[in-house]
């Protein structure tokens, strides 16, 4: 189990990335570091664990340490009624219909205000994740540096009281960053765009000798002869677990089968013990469904898992990126995925997984997937490679090191690094 020691642990990461990904491209990244070494980028988000944001923190903060860019990473703090507000938000946000009372509004304005009132605005640029602390935008004036809104979710078709609510805040901001162009709104401020990323010397993701995938296995009673179908995701509705119990069950008709359906809470989540019951309801009676609540920091179990699995699910609803796609590409695994967000950058139709619409298209995929041992192998290198190419850890820094030195150039429309 990795923890925190750990991961600030880490210099001398750079030249094992360079035996990954080769010399220059972690050249490239030496060179945009020299201009903005020194600068402090300050992180905000909303939970320390739990999540594609927590995930990409735990791992970017270090490296850029490594290469000279103070980085640094606060949480701020909130009650449940807090996070009760933002969920509803968030849900709000992808379009799904809430229902957000003026309470509601209040709730988030105090809880900001508590915070501004506490935490230490100390970086040069100050990155904020997702709309839970977009409103501590309110004291820029005061504080000045410059302010960033990273937004990781898709705001394209949000519920109009909750975007309107937000949008003031968020076009105070000096720029905002989108994962895909058609996550974005219309904004009076520069926007950017920059895709999410793994790492691959992550515990979650380095290699792992074939002892520690079956110790893995038979801790939770799985069999390593029969093909293992598996999600790994935070028991949210949006990530449809009941959808992929109910596609399993079609592949099972057809072939012998298991399914894990392994996922953890975030503390700034709070339906997942609800959807936990769900689907632990939903797959009782069925000794090969296997409902895996795993604590943080479970990456080598997770990395065991899915190197473990034939297929793997992310059958999303709603998705932001959905980082769990780009985690199982690079195990050179086949990827059936709901055509949502984030998952459709990842999984190109047929080369490196399949984008599925409903629980029989799944299904579909799924039995196609099992009965072709040659198909599996082709796909799994393709996404590999796919995921080699553009959506690792080197490039999400050298992106935003890049925009830390377009702030500093606001006018100009080339800047050089040499
Ligand atoms: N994850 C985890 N433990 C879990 C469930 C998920 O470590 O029990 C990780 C998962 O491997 C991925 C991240 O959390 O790195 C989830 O990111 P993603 O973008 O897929 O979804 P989000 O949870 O942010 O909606």
């Amino acid at each position: 189990m990795a923890s925190r020691a750990d991961w600030l642990n880490v210099s001398g990461r750079l030249e094992q990335y360079e035996e990954i990904l080769g010399r220059e491209t972690v050249d490239e990244l030496r060179l945009v570091a020299d201009r903005v070494r020194d600068r402090r980028l300050q992180n905000i988000n909303s939970t320390p664990v739990g999540g594609g944001v927590a995930e990409i923190l735990t791992r970017m903060i270090p490296m850029l340490n490594e290469l000279g860019v103070e980085a640094s990473w606060d949480v701020i703090k909130g009650d449940q009624a807090f996070f009760d507000v933002t969920k509803a938000f968030h849900n709000a946000l992808h379009g799904k219909v809430e229902r957000v009372t003026p309470e509601m509004f209040d709730v988030y304005r105090a809880t900001l205000e508590e915070n501004l009132r506490t935490m230490d605005f100390n970086g040069d640029v100050i990155l904020l994740h997702d709309p839970q602390p977009a409103g501590l935008i309110q004291r820029k004036q005061e504080i000045g540096r410059r302010w960033v809104w990273r937004c990781h979710i898709d705001v394209s078709a949000p519920q109009a009281d909750v975007w309107e609510f937000l949008r003031p805040y968020v076009e105070q901001y000096d720029a905002a960053v989108f994962s895909m162009p058609e996550f974005s709104q219309q904004l009076s401020i520069p926007q950017y765009l920059v895709a999410p990323s793994i790492d691959p010397l992550s515990d979650k993701n380095k290699e792992l000798e074939p002892e520690q995938v079956d110790r893995v296995l038979e801790k939770y009673g799985i069999d390593r002869e029969r093909p293992l179908l598996i999600q790994i995701s935070r028991f949210d509705r949006l990530k449809d677990p009941l959808g992929v119990i109910a596609a399993y069950r079609m592949v099972k008709k057809r072939q012998p089968c298991q399914l894990v359906l392994a996922g953890g809470g975030a503390p700034d989540d709070p339906e997942g013990e609800q959807v936990l019951r769900e689907v632990q309801e939903a797959a009782a009676g069925d000794p090969d469904i296997h409902v895996l609540l795993l604590p943080p920091f479970s990456d080598l179990e997770i990395n065991a898992l899915v190197r473990a699995s034939t297929v793997v699910f992310q059958k999303s609803l709603k998705e932001g990126f959905g980082l769990t796609v780009s985690e199982a590409l690079w195990k050179r695994k086949p990827v059936i995925g709901g055509a949502v967000g984030g998952i459709k950058q990842q999984i190109i139709e047929g080369v490196t997984g399949f984008l599925v619409y409903s629980v029989e298209g799944a299904a579909t995929r799924a039995a196609q997937l099992l009965a072709d041992e040659q198909m599996r192998r082709t796909i799994g290198e393709n996404g590999h490679l796919h995921v080699k190419q553009n959506f690792l850890l080197t490039r999400h820094v050298k992106d935003y090191m890049l925009i830390m030195l377009a702030l500093e150039h606001p006018r100009e429309h080339i800047v050089y690094l040499d």
